[in-house]
């Protein structure tokens, strides 16, 4: 079955400090005029949706994940009311009919809703992500961090079921005050898996 639940690792902790002044211009203005020159640098990006923020570093990673995320009819009838100009569009549009009818599917329509998804080529990739994140080696091919809230993602297996699950535990964990048990965490992604589309 696709996806685990971890509840190791800690969550982030960057520290953001004001960048020193240097002959009157800020690093930050410096870093800024780089990036213009050269916009190679700065591939990371992130893509809002009404419930997930992605991150991704390549717009083709977008393009895999949107080919491999094929909506069933019920969801193609959805995704009509999304007006649509790009991938980026249809890759967000997606995601939230999807979670949307996951919602549907459980019966359980969480207050908050929102979460974070990393988005990688490979699962290889992914794993190599996670590897530096937690010291551990996972032959999975997507992963929700319960802990983080985050949902690691290869665009490569992108495929309905496979997102449909991931959201399920998404859903679930922002449902249940206390998280239940992980066993039955994934018996009920498993259910959303095999009835999105119903
Ligand atoms: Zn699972």
């Amino acid at each position: 079955m696709p996806g685990i639940i971890l509840k190791i690792g800690s969550g982030r902790n960057s520290k953001l400090t004001e960048p020193p002044i240097i002959n009157g211009w800020s690093i930050r203005l410096v870093i800024a005029v780089i990036f213009f020159l050269f916009p190679s640098m700065i591939e990371a990006a992130e893509l809002q949706t009404r419930y997930a923020t992605i991150h991704y570093e390549h717009a083709n990673q977008l393009q895999k994940l949107n080919r491999e995320l094929v909506p069933s009819k019920n969801l193609v009838y959805l995704l009509q009311r999304h007006k649509i100009m790009t991938v980026n569009d249809e890759v967000a549009a997606k995601i939230d009919i999807i979670i949307e009818q996951v919602q549907i599917v459980l019966e359980m329509f969480p207050e908050k809703l929102r979460f974070e998804i990393m988005l990688y080529s490979t699962a290889a990739e992914a794993q190599e992500a996670l590897f530096k994140r937690y010291r551990k080696k996972v032959n999975y091919i997507s992963f929700y961090s319960r802990r983080e809230n985050i949902l690691y993602l290869s665009a490569q297996h992108g495929k309905l079921g496979v997102v449909a699950h991931e959201l399920g535990h998404v859903v679930i964990e922002h449902y249940f005050n206390r998280s239940p048990p992980v066993k039955i965490h994934e018996l009920m992604a498993q259910y959303a898996e095999r009835h999105i589309t119903d």
